[in-house]
């Protein structure tokens, strides 16, 4: 089984009014010993990974620097943790590695220097084309930065880009939503990602909503923001296979290049399109390891998740004495669950049905659980049927070549949350 590893780099220069990730603003200078201690962590693990598995060293066919603000780490401290991944997990000849970024904390120095570390793949976080809703997002960007970090990018020999959306912004309409989507097409990004504003409690704009202070767009305007952009998408030869996400089909070429990778080891399903290989680990509830201040992993039947606050982080990995932590635990994991079948298949129906294209697969599910999927969810599967939000379809997936497989219709995908809480244990 080929593991995906995800770095949580908790630092950004200014804290976004709709945001509630975990991550700081002002705390830059403790860059280089959270650093350490992230290298640190991954050393802990890749050692106990090996106990664990008779000598074995873990195989990794993704990996993801999210945040926060990765880009906000010099190229010299992006080395440092590459080489130490390196040294302690076996990675497949032709992995992922993904980097998220500002538009405005990038230049095309660092850009190349980081391609020339084997980093493969960007996420640009841009949410908006439009200066007045960036301005009121708080955003330390604006559209120009955007265009500027895409041209770079390229030039620096990067040919995997995403671009991260968010629509139902306060005050939005319908055209400033489309000449966002437009402006992004003319872009011409691998990938592209769109999710709705969601106002988070303890956020500025979750404070600001409470007291009926955020002109947000109403639900049905929303709705045809998404509607309009997954055609608009559709149109430009972008697949959608998830419910936020869309991708370009690969060339012949790269194709052929994922194939021969695709002999390492252990079986991995390769996407023909520039879907995001590690993201769709997460969905098709595959194992992944967390490192970093806040970071979340899933392994060895653990749900796990670290100690938030960055100080917290830096002293769990620099003071700890004894290593009676088991795989894949580490001296900063704070939350561990153990988990039963039943959280198992639950997780495996909320997640895998955010696939809009592939959806469950019977036998994949029978594989996983020994069970039949349309007998362990007969009813729940039977109503969602009757309000029309799920369908059976016939589909090539995951080493089968036909099967029966669940997923959401075109009114599914507006009313997932609706869908997911049938499958909640
Ligand atoms: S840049 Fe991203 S992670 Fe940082 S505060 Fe803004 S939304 Fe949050």
């Amino acid at each position: 089984m080929s593991y995906s590893l995800y770095f949580h780099i908790p630092f950004c220069t200014h804290r976004c009014a709709y945001c509630d990730f975990n991550t700081y603003a002002g705390q830059e200078d403790s860059i280089p010993a959270y650093v350490d201690a992230l290298c640190k962590e991954i050393e802990f693990v890749g050692q106990s990974s090996h106990a664990e598995r008779s000598g074995s060293t873990v195989e990794a066919h993704t990996l993801f620097f999210g945040g926060g603000t990765p880009s906000l780490l010099s190229p010299k401290r992006f080395e440092k943790i590459l080489r130490t991944i390196r040294d302690h997990f076996d990675l497949i000849e032709d992995v992922e590695i993904t980097v998220e970024a500002n538009p405005g904390t990038v230049s095309f120095d660092d850009l190349k220097t980081l391609h020339s570390l084997g980093i493969n793949r960007i996420s640009f976080g841009v949410q908006s084309a439009n200066p007045e809703e960036l301005r009121m997002l708080e955003r330390i960007h604006d559209f120009f930065d955007v265009i500027d970090a895409v041209e770079w990018a390229r030039k620096a020999g990067f040919d995997n880009l995403n671009l991260d959306l968010i629509y139902g912004l306060p005050e939005q309409t319908l055209t400033s939503w489309r000449a966002t989507v437009q402006r992004i097409l003319d872009l011409h990004p691998e990938h592209i990602s769109a999710y709705a504003l969601t106002l988070e409690h303890g956020t500025p704009f979750g404070r600001w909503s409470a007291r009926g202070l955020l002109p947000i767009p109403d639900p049905d305007l929303a709705a045809d923001m998404y509607e309009w952009a997954s055609e608009a998408f559709d149109a430009a030869g972008y697949g959608q296979y998830e419910i936020s996400n869309w991708a370009r089909v690969k060339d012949e070429s790269r194709k052929l290049k994922d194939k021969s990778a695709a002999g390492s080891s252990s079986f991995i399903f390769y996407p023909s399109s520039f879907e995001c290989r590690h993201n769709l680990q997460y969905w098709r509830g595959l194992p992944y390891l967390g490192f970093g201040a806040g970071a979340h992993g899933y392994a060895n039947n653990y749900r796990y998740s670290n100690t938030l606050r960055i100080k917290t982080y830096i002293e769990r990995m620099n003071e700890y004495r004894k290593s009676n932590i088991e795989f894949p635990l580490s001296p900063a994991t704070v939350n561990q669950h153990h988990q039963s079948v039943g959280d198992d298949m639950s997780e495996y129906m909320m997640t895998g049905l955010r696939l809009t294209r592939e959806g469950i697969a019977a036998p994949a599910f029978r594989r996983r659980f020994g069970r039949e999927l349309s007998e362990v969810y007969s009813r729940e599967i039977n109503d969602l049927i009757q309000l029309g939000l799920l369908e059976w379809h016939e589909e090539a997936c995951e080493g089968y070549e036909s099967s029966q497989a669940l997923r959401l219709t075109r009114r599914g995908r507006l009313l997932g949350n609706q869908v997911f809480i049938r499958f909640v244990e």
